[in-house]
């Protein structure tokens, strides 16, 4: 289709002081997708991430989201613009209770979700809403950091091993509230090192060694590719 990614990132590259993490990475999400790149320890995984939403300072390349350039945004205008990273460490106040947590993100842009709506779409953080966030199970703890973002209204959410140390069950539930927020359009790019988990949320993977996307493919080509994933990830 002639339609333009929601999320362009080219050539992107990045450095932690002299460590040129990063090599020129390619990929694109459109509209609606979920997306998960797929690579072993260390590869970039979590710096592609972080250099999109500009939390690393020296990167250079291209990253258009939703038509803005955000090589050129300062960070907290980039969160007005839609795009959300929950990080890995989840980031949510520990001493606050639930309730607190999603009452605290500023930006509530058009298309955010009210309290109430969060709710209904997570029926255990309500039972949960007095709670303070040391109090809460690891899934509980990941599905507020989901929460608060839907609060502000993104569009897209970017999620760093979002099922890391989880349960079996938990983990399920993680996927199936993915599949919801799919439903309702959000578009998703994801870092996860559950193959099996990223399998059923994908619509596509992308596949990074050294710095640099090497392989993009949709969920269907899945079985095809198993020898090269086999050969990067021991999968
Ligand atoms: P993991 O799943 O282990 O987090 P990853 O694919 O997400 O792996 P990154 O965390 O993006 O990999 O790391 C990419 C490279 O950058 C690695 O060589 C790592 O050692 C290095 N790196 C990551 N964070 C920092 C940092 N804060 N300071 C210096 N180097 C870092």
């Amino acid at each position: 289709t002639s339609a333009s990614p929601l999320l362009a990132v080219r050539g992107l590259n990045a450095w932690y002081g002299e460590g040129h993490a990063l090599h020129g990475v390619d990929l694109e999400v459109f509209a609606g997708e979920t997306v998960t790149l797929l690579g072993r320890n260390g590869v970039g995984k979590t710096t592609t991430l972080r250099a999109i939403m500009g939390l690393i300072r020296r990167r250079t390349g291209k990253v258009v989201f939703d038509g803005a350039d955000l090589m050129r945004l300062p960070l907290h205008r980039t969160a007005h613009q839609g795009i959300g990273f929950v990080p890995e460490e989840r980031g949510i106040f520990s001493t606050l209770t639930v309730d607190e947590n999603l009452v605290l993100p500023p930006v509530v842009a058009p298309g955010g979700m009210s309290v109430e709506e969060i709710f209904d779409l997570f029926p255990n953080l309500k039972e949960r809403r007095n709670s303070p966030g040391t109090r809460l199970s690891g899934g509980e703890q990941q599905m507020l950091a989901i929460a608060r973002m839907l609060r502000t209204g993104v569009k897209m959410l970017l999620l760093d091993e979002p099922t890391e140390g989880l349960a079996p069950v938990i983990v399920q539930r993680i996927g199936e509230l993915l599949a919801t927020l799919k439903q309702r359009g959000m578009t998703i790019l994801l870092v996860e090192q559950n193959f099996r988990f990223a399998s059923r949320v994908a619509d596509r993977f992308y596949l990074m060694e050294h710095g640099k996307v090497v392989a993009g493919f949709p969920t269907g080509e899945l079985a095809d590719r198993m020898t090269l994933l086999h050969e990067i990830l021991g999968v």
